[in-house]
C-alpha cells in the first residue's frame, strides 16, 4: 500500500525537514533497554509444562491471564509473572500442557494497567486475534508437509510474480470455486468459469507464472472475524498479529488451528503445482497506536517518535516501527524466519521498506538465505512520509546498492510506460505521450549503468541506482492506484476497448522483456477492471473480485500474456544477471525522440546470457502512427507482431526493414 516516490522525498529535502540525526532525543531513552533474543518468547510447551516469557523491560508488574475460550468469558486463572532484569523479560510456568487454552498478558507501567494483549509473538489466535491460543503445531501439517518444497530459484530475474488478493481471485460466482475468499480456494483443482475456462490454481498453471504474491495474510485488524456473513473486504495493511494467519481467510476463525492448517494446505497445493508463495509483510507500522500489541507490551519501544514524543508517521497510517532498535530488528528477523520455516514461504514483499534501515534488510536477506537460498525479498523502496531515520540509512530505492539480495520496485518504468500513478488522465510512453523514452530505457536496463542511457533525463531517478538487474522489480500495475485497465480507460477516453487492450499488451510487453524481475497484478491478463476505483482497499467484492467470464471474452488478451511469460521463460536474454552483461549485450538503436517520439528499439546480441537465439530485436512503438525500423543484415523472424505472439511458427520473415504498427511491440530473432 501507499505509493510515494522519490519526488516526495526531494520535496522534503527542499524544505529542509529531512532528519539527519540517528534517533530523536525522545527515542534515545530506548537505546539502553536490555534485550532478549531467545526463541522461547511468550510461549513454549514442553514435557515440563507450558512456559510464558514476555519481554517488557520497564513494566512494574505483569500478569498472565488464562482462558478456556478465544473470545468472551472470564480468565479461569491469573498468574503473577517474575521479572528478570538482565534481559527485561517476565516469566511464568504451569506444569501442564495447556493445549486448547488461550492466554493474554496484562502489563502495569507508569503506575497504570494497560489493556490486555496476546503479546507480539502469538502464533495462533482466537477470533479477532484478541487472545493467543495454545495449539500443537504438529497437528496443523498437511499430508506430505515434511517433503514440501517451493520452486528452486537460481536467479531472481527468473521469477515471474503474480500479485493477488484471496477474495479477488475467488469471490465471484464466475470463479466456479467452492471455498470463496478462503486460503482453500487455491487448493481446488478443476474449477471453471461458466464458459468453461480454467480459474483458480488451474488458471495460474495455465498462465505460467512462477510465484504468486499474496496480499497481507497475517492476522489483520479490519475484518470482523465473528461476522463473516457481512462479507467485508480489506487489503489487510493493518497488522494486528504478525505471526498468525488472518482468520477471515479460514473456514473457521474461532478454531485457532484451522487457519494455520488451511494456509499450509494452500501453500502445499501451490508448491505441488510448481508455484512459489510470496507474503506481503507490513512490519513498518501497526494498525493501532497506543492500542497495538507492541505498545501494550513495551510502551514506546517498538515505534519511532519525534523529539516531542509524538509518534512519527512515515507510513502515513499513524505511526512507524523502529527497525534500527535491537529488539524490533530481531522481531522482524525472527518473524520472517518463522514464516519461512513453519509455512515454507518462498519470498517476502516488504511494504514501505524504506521505513526499515538497510542493515536490518541485509540481515533479513542473509538469514533467509541460510534457510532457503531461493527465497526472494523485495519491497517498496520509499516511505509515505518523513521519518526520524536518516535518509542514508533508509532501505530506499536509491539505496538498493547498499543492500545484498534485496530488490525494489521500479516506479521509473511504471510511471513512464502508462503515465503518472496519481494523475488518472496522464499518459505515458505506451499511450502516446512523448518525453518518457529515456525513463523507459532506465527500466529496460533495470536501473543499471548502461553507456547508452542518459540518467539525467530520467523522470524519477537520476542515476543508475541498481548494481545488478536482480535488484529491480518492473511493473506497470499493482493493487495500488488505478489498475492498468482503468488507467487506460481514464487516460484514453476517446479510444476503443481494442485500442486500450493493444496499449495494455504493449505496456506488459515492455515489463516482461525488460531486465529485472517482472511483476503483474491479478486479472490483468483477462483485462479485468475495478470500475475506475483507484483505492479499493476496502471496496466491496463487486469492485475487487475478478469476473472470470472475461477470460472467454478477452481470450486473445490472455493468450498474449501467456505467450509473453512463455517467451521470457524460454529466453535467458531477457533475464540477464549482471549489469556488465546488459551493458555488453543490449544495444539501443539511435533514435531521435524529438523527431520520432514514443519509439524504442534495441538488440539483444550474441546469444545474450546463453540464449538459443543469436540476436533478438525488440521494438516498442507507443505512438499512434506506423514506424519503420531498419534491420541489421540477414533474415529476421517475427515472434511478436501486431498484438500477436507465435513462438513456434512465427509471424513472418523480414529483411532490410520492418514497419511497426501503432501501439504495438515487435520482437524478431535471427
Ligand atoms: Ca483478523
Amino acid at each position: 500500500m501507499a505509493v510515494a516516490t522519490a519526488a516526495i522525498l526531494t520535496a522534503w529535502a527542499a524544505t529542509g525537514s529531512i532528519s539527519t540525526s540517528a534517533a530523536s532525543n525522545y527515542d534515545r531513552q530506548f537505546e539502553d533497554y536490555p534485550t532478549y533474543s531467545g526463541d522461547d518468547l511468550e510461549l513454549k510447551v514442553d514435557n515440563n509444562g507450558t512456559h510464558f516469557r514476555l519481554w517488557s523491560p520497564k513494566a512494574q508488574e505483569v500478569t498472565l491471564n488464562l482462558y478456556d475460550t478465544g473470545l468472551n468469558g472470564k480468565a479461569y486463572k491469573t498468574l503473577p509473572m517474575t521479572f528478570h532484569a538482565e534481559n527485561g523479560t517476565w516469566t511464568a510456568s504451569v506444569p501442564e500442557k495447556l493445549y486448547g487454552k488461550f492466554y493474554t498478558f496484562s502489563v502495569k507501567q507508569g503506575c497504570k494497567w494497560l489493556g490486555e494483549t496476546p503479546g507480539v509473538w502469538a502464533k495462533a489466535v482466537g477470533a479477532n486475534g484478541k487472545r493467543a491460543a495454545i495449539i500443537d503445531f504438529a497437528g496443523t501439517d498437511p499430508k506430505g508437509w515434511a517433503q514440501d518444497k517451493g520452486p528452486k530459484v537460481d536467479n531472481f530475474s527468473d521469477v515471474i510474480v503474480y500479485e493477488m488478493h484471496h477474495r479477488d481471485m475467488s469471490m465471484s460466482p464466475t470463479s466456479g470455486i467452492a471455498n470463496k475468499g478462503k486460503f482453500l480456494a487455491l487448493t481446488e483443482e478443476g474449477s471453471r468459469s461458466p464458459e468453461g475456462e480454467k480459474t483458480g490454481i488451474d488458471h495460474l498453471k495455465e498462465l505460467g507464472v512462477t510465484h504468486i504474491h499474496i496480499l497481507p495474510s497475517y492476522d489483520y485488524n479490519s475484518v470482523d472475524e465473528t461476522n463473516l456473513q457481512q462479507n467485508t473486504y480489506n487489503w489487510g495493511y493493518d497488522p494486528q498479529n504478525y505471526n498468525a494467519p488472518e482468520g477471515s481467510y479460514s473456514t473457521n476463525p474461532s478454531d485457532p488451528a484451522t487457519r494455520v492448517r488451511e494456509m499450509k494446505e494452500m501453500i502445499k497445493a501451490l508448491h505441488d503445482a510448481g508455484i512459489g508463495v510470496i507474503m506481503d509483510v507490513v512490519y513498518n507500522h501497526t494498525a493501532e497506536n497506543d492500542g497495538s500489541n507492541f505498545e501494550l507490551t513495551a510502551p514506546g519501544y517498538y515505534h519511532r517518535h519525534w523529539d516531542n514524543g509524538a509518534y512519527s508517521d512515515a507510513s502515513g497510517c499513524g505511526n512507524e516501527t523502529a527497525s534500527d532498535r535491537k529488539q524490533m530488528r530481531d522481531y522482524i528477523l525472527n518473524s520472517v524466519k518463522y514464516w519461512a520455516k513453519e509455512y515454507h514461504v518462498d519470498g517476502f514483499r516488504f511494504d514501505l521498506m524504506a521505513i526499515h534501515d538497510t542493515e536490518t534488510m541485509n540481515e533479513v536477506a542473509a538469514e533467509l538465505k541460510k534457510i532457503n537460498p531461493s527465497i526472494f525479498v523485495y519491497g517498496e523502496g520509499w516511505t509515505a512520509g518523513d521519518s526520524p531515520l536518516p535518509v542514508e540509512r533508509r532501505a530506499l530505492k536509491e539505496n538498493v546498492s547498499k543492500m545484498n539480495d534485496i530488490a525494489v520496485f521500479s516506479d521509473d518504468l511504471r510511471d513512464a510506460v502508462k503515465g503518472h500513478y496519481s494523475n488518472a488522465e496522464d499518459r505515458g510512453f505506451a499511450t502516446g505521450k512523448p518525453g518518457n523514452e529515456e525513463t523507459v530505457k532506465i527500466g529496460i536496463v533495470a536501473a543499471t549503468a548502461h553507456p547508452q542511457v542518459d540518467y539525467s533525463k530520467g523522470n524519477n531517478s537520476k542515476f543508475p541506482y541498481a548494481k545488478s538487474p536482480e535488484m529491480i522489480v518492473n511493473y506497470v500495475s499493482c493493487h495500488d492506484d488505478l489498475m492498468l485497465t482503468d488507467k487506460l480507460r481514464k487516460s484514453m477516453p476517446e479510444a476503443s476497448e481494442d485500442e486500450r487492450k493493444a496499449a495494455a499488451r504493449l505496456a506488459q510487453t515492455i515489463v516482461f522483456t525488460s531486465q529485472g524481475t517482472p511483476f503483474m497484478f491479478c486479472g490483468e491478463e483477462i483485462f479485468r477492471d475495478k470500475k475506475g476505483e483507484h483505492n479499493s482497499y476496502k471496496s466491496p467484492d463487486s469492485i475487487n473480485a475478478i469476473d472470470w467470464s472475461l477470460k472467454a471474452k478477452n481470450h486473445d488478451q490472455f493468450e498474449y500474456y501467456k505467450g509473453l511469460i512463455a517467451l521470457r521463460k524460454a529466453h535467458p536474454a531477457f533475464r540477464m544477471t549482471t549489469a556488465e552483461q546488459i551493458a555488453k549485450h543490449l544495444v539501443f538503436d539511435k533514435i531521435d525522440s524529438k523527431k520520432t517520439p514514443n519509439l524504442i528499439s534495441y538488440t539483444l546480441k550474441d546469444n545474450a546470457n546463453g540464449d538459443s537465439w543469436k540476436d533478438i530485436k525488440v521494438i516498442f512503438n507507443g505512438s499512434e502512427e506506423e514506424r519503420p525500423i531498419k534491420l541489421p543484415k540477414g533474415e529476421w523472424n517475427a515472434v511478436i507482431k501486431d498484438g500477436k505472439i507465435d513462438l513456434d511458427a512465427g509471424l513472418g520473415t523480414f529483411k532490410g526493414s520492418v514497419t511497426v504498427a501503432p501501439r504495438t511491440a515487435m520482437i524478431l530473432k535471427r
